[in-house]
């Protein structure tokens, strides 16, 4: 029998996370084993932890756990409430109802703030809900700062805003796992509480370790949380040597972090920002290019000053289907692109741009969603790339 031959060339890796791994960082990772309390590992980490809290733009606390983003998710909960505490979450897509999932699962309550996934929340009803809880229920608001199933953006700030104006005292959770290193973020001026990261999307490392940045006034709050932890749990960290970590420390990532920071900071997070509203603002155009005359696929985001920099969804039109598309990527031209998730599932695919990548990989990408939308029939305006293409040369 026949082996199923691989294509040959580059897998161009669209996906909105895990994100492309630069060469530099691959080479870093494969390290030799070290003792985590090995001098030389331990300036590494102090390192790493400084240059973590540069891209987070704090100076207050940082705690790190070998897991995927859920598991940061689980500290946040676990380490500042108690049974019963009524958390606002405010709606955006798959991911938060995800996050407010797992708060349930842990006893707490859910308000929810609902949005449509499409615009995003009303931050005037925002304002008017926190406003009305003048028993302070609300305990804490939730909020992800880049949904990555609708390709939409909250402005964090302006969230911090409304709690102010109604001068509510609730903790800010923000979850940046798909917008920390590619779009401008700021822990202490916007006043976020406890930031949620991950390895595996700005940062460009594989998956396997997740932070929470987390400031004066939750680390108070958590004193009082009864919530049973200990993996999570932040008091326990505070008394091991890395501050951070029940167990063993994941070595080589942060062989692979220091790497990565060392690039972030080499081209500049104000760059890196910039880089990805150039490259968002090319698929954009492409997509709008092919839905023409209202017939081929459209922005799933309806509001442009809404509109993602790191991943953009593309609605399909009724009745294509977008997994059928990305198929059609993967096998034909070898790119991979994100799948819908939740209720979006089969109608919508993701192009992810965050991370290591540049005007040429996201060319390629578009002009293989085109490809692929020419052979499989699907309604559209040809001519995208070139929109791009102007966009990135305007
Ligand atoms: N929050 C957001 C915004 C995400 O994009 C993801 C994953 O893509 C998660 C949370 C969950 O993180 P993880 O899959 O790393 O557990």
């Amino acid at each position: 029998m026949n082996a199923i031959a691989k294509p040959r060339g580059r897998l161009f890796f669209a996906n909105p996370g895990p994100t492309n791994i630069p060469d530099s960082v691959l080479r870093a990772v494969a390290h030799a084993s070290i003792d985590f309390n090995d001098a030389e590992f331990f300036e590494l980490y102090e390192r790493c932890v400084a240059g973590v809290k540069r891209v987070l733009r704090t100076s207050q606390h940082l705690f790190f756990y070998t897991a995927s983003g859920h598991g940061a998710w689980e500290a946040s909960m676990a380490n500042l409430f108690n049974t019963g505490d009524t958390l606002l979450v405010i709606e955006t897509g798959h991911f938060s109802e995800s996050w407010a999932k797992m708060g349930k699962a842990l006893g707490l309550c859910i308000d929810t703030l609902p949005a449509d996934w499409r615009r995003g929340a009303d931050l005037a009803a925002l304002r008017a809900k926190l406003a009305g809880d003048t028993e302070h229920r609300i305990k804490a608001v939730c909020a992800v700062h880049n949904e990555t199933a609708a390709g939409t953006v909250l402005d964090i700030a302006a969230v911090r805003a409304a709690m102010d104006a109604a001068g509510h005292p609730a903790l800010l959770l923000g979850d940046t796992i798909s917008s920390l290193g590619s779009l401008p973020f700021e822990m202490d001026a916007w006043g976020v509480d406890v930031v949620v990261g991950g390895s595996q999307k700005g940062l460009m490392l594989p998956t396997g370790f997740a932070f929470t940045g987390v400031s004066e006034k939750a680390l108070a709050a958590h004193k009082n949380s009864r919530i049973p932890k200990h993996y999570f749990d932040w008091s326990e960290m505070l008394t091991r040597r890395h501050r951070s970590f029940i167990g063993t420390v994941p070595t080589t990532l942060f062989y692979g972090l220091a790497e990565s920071l060392r690039l972030i900071e080499e081209e500049g997070l104000e760059q890196v920002w910039a880089r990805h509203t150039r490259l968002a603002r090319a698929v954009r155009a492409a997509v709008k290019h092919w839905s023409g005359n209202g017939q081929g696929p459209e922005l799933y985001c309806q509001d442009d000053t809404r509109a993602s920099d790191s991943v953009t969804a593309i609605l399909m039109p009724e009745g294509d289907d977008a997994d059928a598309l990305r198929a059609v990527c993967r096998n034909r031209f070898n790119v991979s692109l994100g799948a819908g998730l939740n209720k979006l599932a089969g109608r919508v695919f993701r192009i992810g741009h965050l991370g290591d990548l540049n005007e040429p990989m996201i060319l390629g990408t578009l002009a293989s969603v085109e490809m692929a939308l020419k052979l499989n029939n699907v309604p559209h305006r040809p001519g995208g790339v070139a929109a791009a293409m102007e966009a990135l040369t305007a």
